[in-house]
């Protein structure tokens, strides 16, 4: 089996027997096109290489996920990696069998300019990092995929879409989740209501956080707590499960432990008014594990459980279990990151995607701070 064959397993029949239960309508599946190439595509390789990847920040993501991934991804690869700790470069180095000339620190960055393997900058640094590592590389000349929260303010997610405009470079988010079918599943549905009109949407994601001294909980670098680092899975959820952006939102914020969370955001609860009249109720929270994705609609519903996490995700409807493929979702995410470049077509989840959320993100911390309902159209 190639290592691709194991990114897409589909079982016989799987997706079939569920469309079938769900009717014509869920018949446009949104277009996987890392299941096989669009007839007229672009070559998938720029001059028969798979695109350099460079990690930027060899933390807990990196090391686990998307290292790994890169081993397993079809249009790009792992070529070179950003750290300030030269232990971490050895190892690195070792493992993945980087190049000497492709092992930068953050002093060395901007000279990526001049390196001809990387084609993408990959950005895993703490939140309040984002914004400045992703500047930088673009004007390196390098496309970028930054990690979310995409920065820790609009004006911030901003600066950075002018300077890939600027750069004339591709900017996309790391929201790994549109790279899934069964996330892509419920955003086809949010277009073609094969259960009617959609009413109610409930979203939550959270984990019990530890260590009390991590940066997650240091405002400075993360902008927020539980809310912009998990709490905007379940927020972006609730755009693309209905399909259409919040007119208002209404939040609470709730502490149990006042001295961890003495900076940022422990648990959030959220409402969300949509121009349809569809609403949703969202809960962030670094007190639990929880994670939901639930949307009631005129003739049944569907939800999925676990959604947000890296493994697999499951789904039911009305009309039976959401029967789909699982991948891995980094890499998928990256090879599609990667065919867009290769084909010069915008990526699905470009820097005014992460824009979105992060406004509606600093809407939730001011309706908090006021304890009023806060418009957002
Ligand atoms: P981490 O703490 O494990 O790693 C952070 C890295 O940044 C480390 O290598 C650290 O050395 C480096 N760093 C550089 N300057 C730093 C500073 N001043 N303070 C602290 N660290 C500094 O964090 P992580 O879990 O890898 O998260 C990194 C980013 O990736 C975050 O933005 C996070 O939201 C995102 N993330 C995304 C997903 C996802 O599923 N898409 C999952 C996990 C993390």
């Amino acid at each position: 089996m190639k290592p691709s064959d194991m990114l897409f397993p589909d079982g016989p029949g799987s997706r079939r027997s569920f469309l079938n239960k769900v009717g014509a309508a869920a018949l446009a599946l949104p277009t996987l096109s890392w299941l096989s190439e669009p007839a007229g595509a672009a070559p998938l390789f720029q001059g028969g290489k798979q695109l350099g990847v460079a990690l930027v920040g060899l933390g807990s993501y990196s090391k686990n996920q998307l290292a790994p991934a890169l081993q397993q991804t079809k249009l790009c690869k792992l070529a070179g990696i950003v750290t300030g700790t030269p232990a971490k470069a050895a190892e690195w180095k070792g493992k993945y069998n980087i190049a000497d000339k492709n092992v930068y620190d953050y002093k060395t960055y901007d000279r990526l300019i001049d390196n001809k393997d990387i084609d993408i900058v990959y950005v895993v640094l703490p939140n309040a990092m984002h914004a400045e590592y992703t500047i930088r590389a673009l004007q390196a000349g390098k496309h970028v995929i930054c990690e979310k929260p995409m920065a820790v303010s609009v004006a911030e997610c901003q600066q950075m879409i002018d300077a890939a405009k600027k750069a004339n470079r591709q900017l996309a988010i790391g929201y790994r989740l549109h790279s899934t079918p069964h996330h892509q599943q419920v955003m086809q549905w949010a277009k073609e209501k094969p259960f009617g009109n959609i009413k109610v949407v409930e979203t939550s994601d959270g984990f019990r956080i530890g260590d009390p001294n991590q940066w997650r909980l240091k405002k400075a670098l993360s902008g927020g707590g539980s809310m912009m680092d998990i709490g905007i899975y379940a927020l972006n959820a609730s755009r693309y499960v209905t399909g259409e952006e919040p007119v208002s939102v209404w939040a609470q914020e709730f502490k149990t432990d006042p001295v961890k969370f003495k900076e940022v955001d422990e648990t959030i609860l959220w409402q969300l008014k949509f121009p349809s009249g569809a609403v949703a109720n969202s809960t962030s929270t670094y007190a639990a594990s929880v994670e939901r994705l639930y949307a009631t609609c005129e003739n049944g519903w569907y939800e999925m459980g676990p959604c947000y996490g890296y493994g697999a995700i499951k789904g039911r409807t009305s009309k039976g279990d959401m029967d789909l493929p699982q991948v891995v979702h980094q890499a998928a995410q990256m090879d599609d990151f990667s065919r867009c470049i290769t084909s010069n077509t915008p990526t699905k989840v470009p820097g005014e995607e992460g824009l979105k959320d992060v406004r509606v993100i600093e809407a939730i911390y001011k309706s908090i701070e006021t304890g009023k309902t806060v418009q957002l159209a």
